[in-house]
């Protein structure tokens, strides 16, 4: 047991989607040829002025919303002074004493307890550039397409106590920035980023100790371990007698150590002042209840919505909710197919198993949901069995194609070849005599025995149903 308890804080950096940058035309798109998305305004040469985009501004207004914040009436922009390779203009736009957002809060569950994190703020600024290093020719190149791209950094109150809390808190407003529309937030593009601010204190002491600040953390695996070495630094150094120096850390997740980067800076740093190209706003009741209007369906409201209109249980629901893809999906199938429940079931029972085992890429899908849709019903309305479903499902994973193509092509309908049937389970019964036996004096249990066998001989062709009557009716002549 560790003598300390470790406190921490988080910034996160969440790039909005919107088709254009912050403050100019480029595209804001990912990727691209390094610097062919770029102008005078976001390249910051001298005598440009920038213009802020407004659907950037309804953005962050959302985020606030779905965070639960008072969103400012007034809000205007700083500029933050420093000087980096990758911010041309030598400072960043963004807010300092009026941001957009301020004081909300995100409810977490963790081990099946409910904890309420504070949002202290929300600010909408500009993204930097990349840069990218070449360590075998020794030389750091630029590429300025990021730069101006819309960020807003959401920062919490120092309320996380463990790494779970951290990670779940993430998953939390990943999921609801997804459901607004608001960012994609994936992590590998670096469109959601996190900075963790630790420190740790003898457990019972009501101050804080000296913190310190994880930089750009851009995994949740990255995230745990991070934070699980940080304390362990930092546990190691005051049972050492020695003190935790304020300062911004890098994570190396090959070594998995975290090692100096700078001095923390305070805000009195950056030289915060007033940006005097973007003029401040004031926001009116009625475009501020607009935007709140606009906000889509959330997580939450969404599982709500399937428990209570399709009666799918809950565990069920928060699955298929917790990926955006799949709840999309979901719900295109239901309009195809209105049997929420056993497209519900397949889904979590067969698409995501088979996800789990990495074979379905959702991102890269050869079916649609009005497709899987037909699947279902074809084995819910017993023209095909459950084995042939799953070979059905398999191929259109991997081809693609309608179920009843498959089905045609690779003959798996169920026949109802009631000839067939009547000959195949009268040989089982012959071939069983004892088990025939067993069943007759009373033995429920055999009968599963003999529907297995039968399933087995007659590979898909009888529907259980059938096969089931059947089986019943011999046994008890
Ligand atoms: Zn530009």
């Amino acid at each position: 047991m560790s003598a300390y308890y470790p406190t921490m804080g988080l910034e996160v950096h969440a790039e909005l989607l919107t088709k254009s940058k912050v403050f100019c035309t480029c595209s804001a798109e990912f990727g691209g040829e390094p610097n062919s998305r770029c102008c005078p305004v976001c390249s910051g040469l001298p005598g440009t002025l920038p213009v802020l985009n407004q659907r950037a501004v309804e953005y962050i207004i959302k985020a606030g919303y779905v965070m639960n914040c008072d969103i400012s009436r007034f809000t205007k922009w700083d500029r933050k002074n420093y000087f980096y390779p990758d911010l041309p203009k030598a400072y960043q736009i963004s807010q300092m004493p009026r941001p957009v957002c301020l004081s909300g809060h995100v409810d977490i569950n963790v081990g099946g307890e409910q904890k309420t994190i504070r949002i202290n703020r929300i600010h909408l600024e500009e993204d930097a550039g990349k840069l990218v290093h070449d360590d075998v020719n020794r030389i750091s190149l630029a590429d300025y397409n990021r730069c101006g791209i819309p960020l807003i950094e959401i920062v919490t109150e120092p309320d996380f106590h463990s790494a779970d809390e951290v990670i779940a808190f993430m998953e939390k407003i990943r999921l609801l920035l997804q459901y607004a529309g608001i960012c994609d937030c994936k992590m590998e593009q670096g469109s959601i980023r996190c900075d963790v601010n630790i420190s740790i204190a003898p457990k019972g002491s009501t101050e804080l100790g000296t913190r310190t600040e994880l930089k750009n953390l851009n995994s949740l695996k990255a995230i745990a371990k991070a934070i699980e070495v940080e304390i362990e630094r930092q546990e190691e150094l005051l049972d050492n007698g020695e003190r935790v120096i304020q300062q911004t850390r890098r994570f190396n997740e090959a070594l998995g150590e975290t090692t100096a980067m700078r001095s923390k800076e305070d805000a009195h740093d950056y030289r915060y002042f007033p940006d005097p190209d973007i003029p401040p706003i004031v926001f009116t009741e009625e475009e501020l209840e607009a935007i709140r209007q606009s906000i889509p369906e959330l997580p939450e409201q969404r599982v709500a919505r399937y428990v209570e209109q399709y009666s799918i249980k809950k565990p069920d629901a928060d699955l298929i909710v917790s990926d955006k893809k799949i709840c999309d999906f979901f719900d295109e199938a239901i309009k195809e197919y209105d049997n929420p429940k056993a497209i519900a079931n397949y889904i979590t029972g067969e698409l995501l198993r088979r996800k789990n085992l990495g074979e379905v890429d959702m991102d890269d899908l050869k079916f649609t949901g009005k497709e899987f849709a037909q699947l279902v019903e074809l084995l819910q309305t017993d023209k095909v069995s459950q084995s042939n479903a799953k070979v059905i499902l398999a191929e259109m994973i991997q081809n693609g194609g309608t179920p009843k193509s498959i089905a045609d092509a690779g003959d798996l309908w169920i026949k109802e070849d009631s000839d067939l049937l009547a000959k195949t389970v009268d040989e089982i019964i012959a071939n069983n005599p004892k088990a025939a036996e067993q069943y007759r004096n009373g033995d429920q249990k055999v009968f599963g025995f003999f529907m297995g066998q039968a399933n087995k001989a007659l590979k898909g062709l009888a529907s259980p149903k059938a096969i089931q009557e059947y089986i019943k009716k011999k046994l008890s002549e």
